[in-house]
């Protein structure tokens, strides 16, 4: 699942290493994503296309 920081808006991985308490959980993606590039964290690494997240 999809996690949002509240700092930065930036969205993670759910074992995202920078992860923090006050993130929260989110249902989907947020639209502007198009690509794993987007997300910009390398906790996405694993993932090769936005249809394995999930
Ligand atoms: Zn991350």
């Amino acid at each position: 699942m999809p996690y949002m920081s509240a700092d930065d808006f930036s969205v993670h991985d759910d074992d995202c290493t920078d992860q923090e308490s006050d993130w929260m959980p989110l249902s989907d993606l947020p639209d502007e994503v198009e690509s794993v590039e987007d997300l910009g964290c390398e906790c996405w690494e694993p993932y090769d296309s936005l249809a394995d997240i999930g």
